[in-house]
C-alpha cells in the first residue's frame, strides 16, 4: 500500500515537472515586432530542445536566415507558394510590412526543401506530398528518407514530439513551376496544377503534454470538433483567418469557440497589415477575430517568443 502511494506521488512529481515546462513559439515574420500579410512561419521549440518550423512561407529569408538556428523538423501543411515558400525575403526586415521584399525565388525547390537540405532537417507532411519532397531532396543531394509521411489518422514521433495530420478543407495544386521542363511548361499553359493529394492541418503533441492544432488553410470542418477537440484534445490553436482563401475572422472564431475550444489561440495568415508599431490595427481582420473569440488570442509578433504550458496557457511573452 505504502509502496503504491509513494509511486503515485513520484508519478505526480514527474507530471508536475513536465507540465511546468513550456513550449516556446517564435514567429518568423516579415518585420520584427509586427504581424504582416505574408506571415505564416512559426518555430516551436519543445522543452527537450527539438525545434520545429511550421510553414516557412515567404517571410523566412531562405536557408541562411540567421533567425532559424537549429531546425530539426519542418511541417508543410500544403503546397501553395505562401506556405511551402516559392519565394522569400531578401533578408529579415527587407521592405515594409505591407510590401516585404520577397524578390528571391526559391523555385524549383521551395524554401522548405532548401531549408531542410541546409539544416539536415526532416520534412513531415501528409497526403501525397511526401514523395514530392523525397524527390526534391534526392535531386539536390539530400536524403529522400528525410521526407516523412504522417497521413490522416496516423502519427509519427520525431525528437520526442508526436505529429499527426488532420483534415483541411482547401485545395493543394502543385504549381508547374516546381516541375519545370516541357511537362511543367505544358501544364502552365493549360492552367492546371500537379496532384499531390489533399491539403492538411497538423496536431502536434509536445513532450510537456501540450497539444497544438495548426489549422493550415481550411474551411469549417466537423473534424475540428470530432478529431481535433474530442480525440486529440488540442489546448493551443494556430488558426488561419485571412478570409477569401480560408476561413475569415467570423468563421475562424466559430471554429475556435464552438469546435476546437482550446485554451489559447494564435491568429495566423491574416493577409493584411495586422499590427502597426506592435499594436493591433483598428478595423483589421485581426482585430475582428480577437474580439470574436472567447479565449485569449495572442498575436504572433515577429521575433517575439511566447511560452505555453501543457494546459495551453501563455505563461510568458504574451
Ligand atoms: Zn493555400
Amino acid at each position: 500500500m505504502k509502496r503504491w502511494s509513494s509511486l503515485a506521488a513520484l508519478a505526480a512529481v514527474f507530471a508536475f515537472a513536465a507540465s511546468a515546462q513550456t513550449v516556446k513559439v517564435t514567429p518568423l515574420g516579415s518585420i520584427d515586432g509586427e504581424f504582416c500579410p505574408q506571415d505564416r512561419a512559426l518555430i516551436f521549440e519543445d522543452p527537450n530542445g527539438t525545434r520545429i518550423l511550421y510553414d516557412p512561407g515567404r517571410s523566412v529569408a531562405g536557408a541562411t536566415d540567421p533567425r532559424l538556428g537549429k531546425i530539426d523538423i519542418i511541417l508543410v501543411s500544403h503546397m501553395h507558394g505562401d506556405h511551402v515558400g516559392n519565394a522569400h525575403n531578401k533578408a529579415p526586415n527587407a521592405g515594409t510590412c505591407e510590401n516585404p521584399d520577397i524578390s528571391v525565388s526559391a523555385l524549383p525547390n521551395s524554401s522548405a526543401v532548401n531549408i531542410a537540405l541546409a539544416k539536415k532537417a526532416k520534412i513531415v507532411s501528409g497526403s501525397e506530398m511526401p514523395p514530392f519532397f523525397a524527390a526534391k531532396l534526392k535531386a539536390n543531394g539530400g536524403n529522400p528518407a528525410d521526407s516523412v509521411v504522417a497521413r490522416f489518422g496516423g502519427s509519427v514521433t520525431l525528437g520526442g514530439v508526436r505529429i499527426a495530420t488532420v483534415t483541411a478543407l482547401h485545395s493543394n495544386g502543385l504549381d508547374p513551376d516546381y516541375i519545370g521542363g516541357d511537362l511543367g511548361k505544358a501544364m502552365k499553359e493549360a492552367g492546371i496544377a500537379g496532384d499531390v493529394g489533399l491539403a492538411t492541418g497538423f496536431v502536434v503533441r509536445f513532450s510537456n503534454g501540450l497539444v497544438a492544432y495548426l489549422s493550415g488553410d481550411t474551411g469549417i470542418v466537423a473534424d475540428q470538433e470530432r478529431a481535433v477537440r474530442d480525440y486529440y484534445h488540442a489546448k493551443l490553436a494556430v488558426m488561419n483567418m485571412g478570409d477569401g482563401l480560408s476561413t475569415g475572422p467570423a468563421e475562424a472564431a466559430y471554429v475556435i469557440n464552438e469546435l476546437v475550444k482550446p485554451a489559447s489561440v494564435i491568429p495566423s495568415h491574416a493577409n493584411e497589415v495586422g499590427t502597426v508599431n506592435g499594436k493591433v490595427r483598428p478595423g483589421s481582420k485581426t482585430e475582428a477575430f480577437i474580439k470574436a473569440v472567447q479565449v485569449p488570442a495572442h498575436v504572433p509578433l515577429s521575433g517575439k517568443t511566447m511560452e505555453f504550458d501543457a494546459s495551453g496557457k501563455c505563461t510568458a511573452g504574451c
